[in-house]
């Protein structure tokens, strides 16, 4: 039995009668961009995270972006200031700081949940510092009672990237819900997936909020008055109408993945495959279910033959990027350890128990080479 690390087919393919009658709603509506639809999932979405708003962007990595944008507008932040970020993250973390001339601080993760580690970022705090960027890696929400505490300590602005970790919870607060504002992306392997690119922002702060809405827009707040230089970046009305469909069952999806999750810790048993930790259940989506191998390579082989699709998140972590020449001299041995160490295993809403029997099953047959 081959098993496909993630298949988006199969994973629309359960709603596809929902999603077409609601593509032909768009189709027959006539009104394509800023419509009914985004206003519709907005209000849904940012119900769904228990926040006042959110405001649908064309992508998660402009849903990061326009938050540290408004902040500059809002003159909370400026041209050259610092915002602390895990160094082990998607390169979308660091591009938001940098493309607004900011600088991006990398810290080490706490080797447990492979989270940023709360002690790393307080060493990090200078005098430039006024944010720190939290990611929810893997869908495991960040220490976020200590960095909380943190910001406030230090006046710093608290942002979410919450692109991997819909519906995390902790203490009856969803991922979202415990910074000053949040980012989202939709795109279509995320666990709650557009069929394009999409992203929000979620914040409880109104007047942030308005300026993203306005800034999204040519920072135009009625039309063809442009108060801001802003960008397009919209979420258009069949993504939102598509994810409308798709928000209704991210609760059964986030059941199923943690099933998933609790038979590979159950079942696989092997002294060279470090399995991953967690805290509380519910903290945890399981976007992606990453093991520890020191001998990773050979172990992703091993599954290749067997016919199990494996991927690396991410195999070279952004200081290392040619695009971050500037960071090349950053000291971050264990975000490298991790890089050259992690392998995700087969995860989604579709992966069926005899296909997690079949990935258990061979894993546990690894030979791990000395
Ligand atoms: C996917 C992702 C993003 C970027 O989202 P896009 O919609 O692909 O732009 C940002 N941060 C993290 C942690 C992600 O996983």
């Amino acid at each position: 039995m081959d098993v496909p690390f993630l298949s988006l087919k199969e994973v629309n393919a359960r709603y596809a009668d929902e999603l077409k009658a609601a593509a032909a709603r768009v189709i027959d509506s006539g009104w394509y961009v800023l419509g009914d639809e985004v206003a519709a999932f907005e209000r849904e979405f940012a119900g769904y995270c228990g926040l006042r708003h959110a405001v649908g962007v064309g992508n998660g990595l402009d849903a990061l972006s326009l938050i540290l944008r408004a902040y500059k507008e809002l003159g909370a932040i400026e041209e050259g200031d610092e915002v602390i970020v895990p160094g082990n993250t998607f390169i979308a973390s660091f591009l938001a700081i940098s493309e607004n001339r900011l600088v991006p601080v990398p810290v080490e993760p706490d080797p447990v949940t492979f989270n940023m580690d709360p002690a790393g970022v307080e060493a990090a705090i200078g005098p430039r510092t006024r944010a720190i960027m939290a990611v929810h890696l893997y869908g495991q929400l960040a220490d976020m009672p200590a960095l909380t505490a943190l910001a406030r300590r230090h006046n710093l602005l608290l942002i979410e990237d919450a692109a991997q970790a819909h519906g995390a919870m902790s203490d009856g607060r969803k991922a979202g819900a415990f910074g000053d504002a949040a980012a989202f992306s939709f795109f279509p392997a995320k666990n709650l997936g557009a069929l394009g690119d999409g992203g929000a922002v979620v914040t409880d702060d109104t007047m942030l909020a308005e300026r993203i809405a306005a800034l999204r827009n040519y920072g135009s707040d009625v039309k063809y008055r442009h108060l801001f230089q802003g960008l397009n970046s919209r979420l258009d009305e069949m993504q939102a109408a598509m994810l409308r469909v798709k928000l209704k069952y991210l609760d059964e999806d986030i059941a199923w993945r943690r099933r998933v999750a609790r038979r590979y810790r159950n079942g696989i048993r092997h002294p060279h495959i470090q399995l991953p930790d967690l805290a509380r259940e519910e903290q945890h989506v399981w976007h992606l279910f990453v093991v520890r191998c020191t001998r990773r390579d050979a172990l992703q082989q091993h599954l290749q033959a067997h016919g199990i699709q494996s991927q690396v998140h991410y195999p070279v972590p952004p200081h290392r990027q040619p695009a971050y020449a500037s960071l090349r001299d950053a000291h971050l041995p264990l975000t490298e350890q991790l890089h050259d160490e992690v392998l995700s295993l087969p995860m989604g809403p579709t992966l069926y128990d005899a296909a997690v029997e079949r990935v258990i099953e061979v894993c546990q047959a690894f030979e791990c080479p000395a």
